[in-house]
């Protein structure tokens, strides 16, 4: 008999985590944090793990974790487990993988090959953190076995390139974690071919994320950051081509100020687009040199402009186009876009002009303390503020587009700040779904 509990996520964008469970086996998916991990000073003991577990950021697992210095807490590790485990990821997005470094090195981990790639060069250019769990890649379509379990990934669309929804498989359950999925990215045609599958294969549990249920009125909130005059009419939540021609337009307007933009580094789909785009507006995209280096990586054909000051020779010369200095920024800043993370701010400091167009790079919003530290900043500096960023997710009414194709025997919100919302509009809709409860074993 295979049972399914969610340990945790149900309330919270990210930090989801499902358990599928037989005699034989135990599948984990996502695996992430739904806070920055990183505790104020004098909150540290020895393990991070137990002060996350102890504040409630994180569920008490038993024998998954590595335990072997907590002091406070009395949790079983993994040494006392007896069952095939693994841990899937549908997406390299920190609240989908963020707690993987709590895993011991005994437990298997799998991710697409981009979300695997991906990884390896953040942590070459210091944006991720080491594991000690054995990382493998998944192919879509092909079934990795664990036990009597058996799990299928489904090519998806979210804001990093490797997101899949991943389809579990026992004798009596078949589960299916959606991932994080959208209708207005680069091929929406790949979720509905999941939702069309998933339909087909009669489909036991959806657990379909519902970000877009977390606000009032969400759409009030889209249009707040679509407040210029070139996309004044749109109704429609942003899409990466709208995006595109938005930054068209505002890398043609303004011939003598610099831009700068600041887009989410795990998102190598769309910034390779805007190098493109700045190049066709008669710009030059000069990127930070772990940009240029994950960029590369991705796309070896290109090759690109990097800042001088974040040079370190780590990219290739191959891949390498041309250095430029910021001295010369300033020289001619009509020539040019900069890429710009939060963590170099400094370097706009004396531009006195500019626009700054945030783009779902960090930090990613006013929940993070950063966000208003660089709106001082850019005041300070001179720079208008831009925010200018499609969502990596699905609208409401694609939601239950995706819910109703798939029609489950019971789909389950989470991923959410209000999945009784989304619960609601499931049912009202015609989807049979219920909302589940924290740490609650439920029967296939
Ligand atoms: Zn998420």
């Amino acid at each position: 008999m295979t049972t399914y509990r969610i340990w945790s996520g149900i309330t919270t964008i990210g930090g989801n985590i499902v358990e599928v469970r037989t005699e034989k086996a135990r599948v984990y998916c996502d695996f992430g944090l739904s806070v920055a991990s990183d505790l104020p000073e004098d909150e540290q003991t020895q393990s991070e793990l137990e002060n996350l577990i102890l504040i409630q950021a994180f569920p008490a697992i038993p024998e998954l974790l590595e335990t072997d210095d907590f002091e406070k807490l009395d949790l079983p590790g993994f040494h006392l487990n007896t069952l095939k485990t693994a841990v899937f990821i549908s997406h390299l997005h920190l609240d989908h993988m963020g707690a993987l470094k709590f895993l011991p090195k005994e437990v298997d981990v799998y991710l697409s090959e981009d979300s695997l790639k991906l990884y390896h060069l953040l942590l070459e250019v210091g944006e991720e953190e080491p594991v000690k769990c054995q990382l493998h890649a998944y192919k879509p379509n092909e079934k990795v076995v664990v036990g009597d379990i058996t799990v299928e990934a489904q090519e998806s669309d979210h804001d990093e390139k490797g997101a899949h929804a991943l389809f579990i498989q026992t004798e009596d359950l078949k589960l299916i974690h959606s991932g994080d999925f959208r209708f207005n990215g680069y091929k929406p045609e790949k979720v509905k071919a999941w939702a069309e599958k998933a339909r087909m294969w009669e489909t036991d549990v959806l657990l379909i994320e519902g970000t877009s249920y977390s606000f009032d009125d969400v759409e009030s909130e889209q249009m707040e950051l679509l407040d210029n005059e070139f996309v004044e009419e749109v109704e429609a939540p942003l899409t990466e081509e709208m995006l595109l021609d938005e930054l068209t337009y505002l890398f043609r307007a303004n011939e003598t100020e610099l831009l700068i933009y600041n887009p989410y580094i795990r998102n190598v789909e769309r910034i390779v687009q805007v190098d493109k785009v700045a190049k066709d507006s008669g710009r030059t995209m000069v990127w930070e040199e772990a940009y240029a280096y994950v960029l590369a990586a991705f796309y070896p054909e290109k090759q690109f402009t990097v800042l001088e000051e974040t040079f370190n020779g780590k990219l290739s010369d191959s891949a390498l186009k041309e250095l430029v200095s910021l001295d010369q920024l300033k020289e001619e800043p009509g020539k040019y876009v900069l890429q710009s993370s939060y963590k170099n701010i400094a370097f706009l400091e004396d531009f006195g002009i500019g626009i700054y167009i945030h783009s779902n790079g960090e930090p990613l919003g006013d929940y993070d303390l950063r966000y208003g530290l660089l709106l001082d900043s850019l005041d300070e500096y001179g720079f208008d503020f831009l925010s200018l960023g499609p969502s990596g997710h699905a609208g409401r009414d694609d939601i239950i587009e995706v819910a109703k194709t798939v029609s489950a025997k019971n789909t389950l919100p989470w991923h959410s700040f209000k999945p009784e919302a989304l619960h609601k509009a499931l049912t009202e809709n015609g989807v049979q779904s219920f909302l589940p409860e924290l740490g609650k074993e439920y029967r296939g």
